[in-house]
């Protein structure tokens, strides 16, 4: 089945708040624990190029992390 929107709210681990990372700006390819409430419980490591729908903007990014990069 075909996206036809955006979900707004998923995003990349490397951008957000719950990936356990002591880095300000973490790497696509770090690991870290997710420390999202609901997620927590299933102790998941995971990469920076991961995401989910539980995305929060870690603080201190812009939200323009999360927008698409247009090639020409
Ligand atoms: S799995 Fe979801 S909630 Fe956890 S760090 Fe990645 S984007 Fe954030």
């Amino acid at each position: 089945m075909a996206k036809t929107k955006l979900d707004k709210n998923w995003g990349h681990c490397s951008h957000c708040k719950y990936f356990d990372s002591p880095a300000q700006a973490p790497l696509q390819g770090e690991e870290a624990a997710c420390l999202q409430p609901t997620l927590s419980k299933f102790a998941l490591r995971v990469f920076g190029t991961c995401g989910c729908n539980a995305f929060e903007l870690r603080p201190g990014l812009s939200k323009t992390v999360e927008q698409p990069v247009l090639r020409a």
